[in-house]
This record gives C-alpha cells, sequence and structure tokens, in this order.
C-alpha cells in the first residue's frame, strides 16, 4: 500500500462506516493524521485498515468515507472512474431535461461535493476541506466526462466557516454565462448560476412539477413562486394561476420566463403568502390546483417549533382555499422537519381545516438527488398532493 498519512479511530467511528455512515465526528477519531486536509487511510484500534476517507482538520466532521478499499490510489484516474459512473446514472434524465444535478455529495458516495449541470455549463460546491484539495483533479475529470465548457463554484453556503474554507463564487474554467436557459420537460427558464439561490435554481422539485403540472386545471395558485417554475407547468393544463411571491425581483425573472414560453395566463404578485392566502379566504375565493412550496422554515433543530407553526399556517390557509375536487402540492425542503412530522403537520392542517383530504402521493427527491436511507442527511425534499373530496 502507498503510504499516505494515517487515522485512527474509536470501536464507535468504525461503527458508523459498517453502518453506512461516512461521516467519522472528531470525538471518535483516536489518532488525529499528522497531515495537510486531504485522502488519509483509517485504522482501527487493532490496526485494521477500514478505507479511504477526506480528512478536515478544523471540522467537527472529521473523516467522510470516500474508498472503501484501503489500497486504492486516489489519483486523477480515480476521481474520472468514480466520477464517471455517477454521471452515467442521471443518463435517463438527459431525454427530458437539460438542467439536473450530477454529483449529490454522501448521496453519490463523493461527499462534500456538489455538481449541477446547467446545459453546457457546471455548478459545483465543494463543502469540505477535504474535497478542496482535490479540486483540480475534479475540475479536469468533469470537463473530460461532460465537455462543459465552464466550471463555477458556488463556495458560498455558510458550512464552508465550518471547515476553515472562504466563502466565495468562483469561476474555476472557461466561462460561465450569468443567465442560462433550462429546458425542464418543455419549460424553459433561465436560471442564474452566479447569483440565483443554491446553485441557480431549484432543481430538485423538476419531477414534482411535471407531477402537478400533470394534473393541473381551473383557476390554479402557485404559493413561493420564486422564479415561477410551478407557475409555468400548471399554466399549460389550467385555465389561469396566479403566481405569489414576496421577492419583486423573483417575479421579474417568472414574468420573463413565462414570456419565454408564450404563456400569458400567469398573473405575478408580489405579497406575503400567509396575508394573501388569509385575505383571499375572507373573499371566498377557491382554486382546482394550489401549489405550496415554502422556503425551509426550519434553518436548525432549535427553530423547529416555529417553523412547524408556519407549515401548520400556511398549509391550512392553502387547504381552504381548495374547491371539491381540487388538487394541491405541498412540500417542505427543512431537513430538520422530518417525513413523519411533515406528515403529522399536514394531518392536523387538514383536520383543521374543515376539508376532507385524502392523501394521494408521497414525493420526495429524484433520482438525481438520491436520499440514502442509512445517510438521514442526505434526504430533505417532501412533497405530497392532496385532493379534497
Ligand atoms: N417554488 C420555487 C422555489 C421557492 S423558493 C421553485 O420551484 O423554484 C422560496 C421562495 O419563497 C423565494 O422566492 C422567496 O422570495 C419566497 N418567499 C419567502 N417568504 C415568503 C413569504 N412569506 N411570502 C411569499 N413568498 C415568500
Amino acid at each position: 500500500m502507498t503510504s499516505i498519512p494515517e487515522a485512527v479511530v474509536s470501536p464507535r467511528g468504525a461503527q458508523r462506516w459498517t453502518g453506512g455512515h461516512p461521516w467519522i465526528f472528531r470525538s471518535d477519531v483516536v489518532r488525529f493524521p499528522d497531515a495537510e486536509a486531504g485522502v488519509v487511510r483509517v485504522y482501527d484500534r487493532a490496526r485494521m485498515p477500514l478505507g479511504l476517507a477526506l480528512w478536515s482538520p478544523k471540522s467537527e466532521i472529521s473523516l467522510r468515507l470516500i474508498e472503501r478499499d484501503a489500497s486504492a490510489t486516489i489519483d486523477a484516474a480515480w476521481w474520472r472512474a468514480r466520477l464517471a459512473r455517477t454521471i452515467a446514472r442521471r443518463r435517463p434524465l438527459e431525454g427530458s431535461a437539460s438542467a439536473f444535478r450530477l454529483v449529490h455529495g454522501e448521496g453519490d458516495g463523493l461527499p462534500s461535493l456538489v455538481c449541477d449541470r446547467y446545459d453546457r455549463w457546471l455548478v459545483v460546491q465543494l463543502l469540505s476541506a477535504g474535497i478542496e484539495a482535490y479540486r483540480s483533479e475534479i475540475c479536469e475529470a468533469l470537463v473530460s466526462i461532460t465537455g462543459a465548457e465552464g466550471i463555477l463554484a458556488r463556495n458560498d453556503p455558510g458550512i464552508r466557516e465550518k471547515e476553515g474554507l472562504p466563502r466565495l463564487t468562483e469561476l474555476l474554467y472557461g466561462t460561465v454565462p450569468q443567465e442560462v436557459e433550462v429546458n425542464e420537460h418543455g419549460v424553459r427558464y433561465l436560471a442564474a448560476p452566479w447569483t440565483g439561490q443554491k446553485t441557480g435554481a431549484f432543481l430538485d422539485q423538476r419531477e414534482n412539477r411535471v407531477r402537478i403540472g400533470a394534473v393541473a386545471r381551473g383557476r390554479a395558485l402557485d404559493c413561493f413562486s420564486y422564479h415561477g417554475s410551478f407557475a409555468m407547468h400548471l399554466a399549460r393544463q389550467a385555465d389561469s394561476v396566479i403566481a405569489i411571491d414576496s421577492s419583486a425581483e423573483a417575479l421579474v425573472r417568472a414574468g420573463a420566463n413565462a414570456q419565454r414560453n408564450g404563456l400569458s395566463n400567469i398573473e405575478f404578485v408580489e405579497a406575503n403568502a400567509f396575508d394573501w392566502l388569509r385575505d383571499a379566504e375572507r373573499a371566498k375565493e377557491r382554486f382546482e390546483t394550489i401549489v405550496v412550496d415554502p422556503p425551509a422554515f426550519a434553518k436548525n433543530r432549535a427553530s423547529l417549533g416555529n417553523a412547524l407553526r408556519g407549515y401548520h399556517e400556511i398549509n391550512l390557509r392553502a387547504m381552504r382555499l381548495l374547491s371539491p375536487g381540487g388538487l394541491m402540492f405541498t412540500a417542505s425542503c427543512s431537513y430538520h422537519l422530518t417525513k413523519p412530522r411533515f406528515l403529522e403537520m399536514l394531518e392536523s392542517a387538514a383536520s383543521d381545516s374543515g376539508q376532507r383530504l385524502a392523501l394521494r402521493e408521497l414525493l420526495g427527491q429524484p433520482l438525481d438527488h438520491p436520499e440514502i436511507l442509512s445517510i438521514p442527511e442526505t434526504g430533505y425534499l417532501k412533497g405530497a398532493i392532496l385532493e379534497a373530496l
């Protein structure tokens, strides 16, 4: 075996890997590597090699499993092979969309690495010191596999600070335009890789938009519309759509996106969705199709209580506006709101709403955002389609 820095972990640390989770915390490391961030070989106390890990000297998450074969060499060829395999899994999406996630970090066995494809350009996030050490190998492999014209690093998330890394947006290769036109099952929209939310758009709801879009009808409502992605899918089937967002800037883009698709049946309203729904209820308005896709109300565990009240209230108000037979798609992207609690919240909102609601479908993350059952952190998006009976 080639000589690389070593770490020794406690039985509890080793147990994390046998249990299918890639993280070993600082408190479970018995001997730390005498090395900068990068790949290290991990041993148990009996000197049994357990595998190779990305080592983050400053983080509470010290070691992230990257390769179970402890004798492997993590070189350019290794990155190319691992990334090629991960990217090949997305092939089924190519026919229907030009933007999707190529690498979903831990979900794809590539911890702390995110890579989203927007047509001919890539946006990456290197979210640990260990992965940052391989930025050039990763970029080279991504260019050779995808033929991308440019790679942008959206390294602005706050978790970079826990790794002792700066927060910045940086061009890593070629050129990346300010706006990229994306095709999502026939709906075209402009993504904003440099400045948009996450890496430029919310790719994780792609298939859910199609799902509710396919059954949309009558008068439709899209709450928390952002750039109008749900609204446009609804507008293809429904008679008319009202799209609500509190951000005027987001609605300008949403309007331009609607125009791009020749959709003239969407009305954009700048408002607080909570207030708007309350007023609509007073005015006895009714909708046949409603989408509620709010931002993450629970940013951490401590805020879960308030967040739950927010989810309950917004869902309750939306439910009350459903006309008989009406359909509602509702979602939460808060990691801290677990699936069971999401369902409980819907049950409680439904019983307060005075409506008889059928749970038609439970939805989650698409193929390109794999949620691994033994790694809860890879899953965050939950959705449901409800029908008013
Ligand atoms: N549904 C969108 C993503 C929504 S992101 C999609 O599929 O792409 C959340 C959006 O909610 C943001 O655009 C933000 O401006 C908006 N927002 C946040 N709080 C709000 C509120 N109280 N009322 C209305 N919009 C709000």
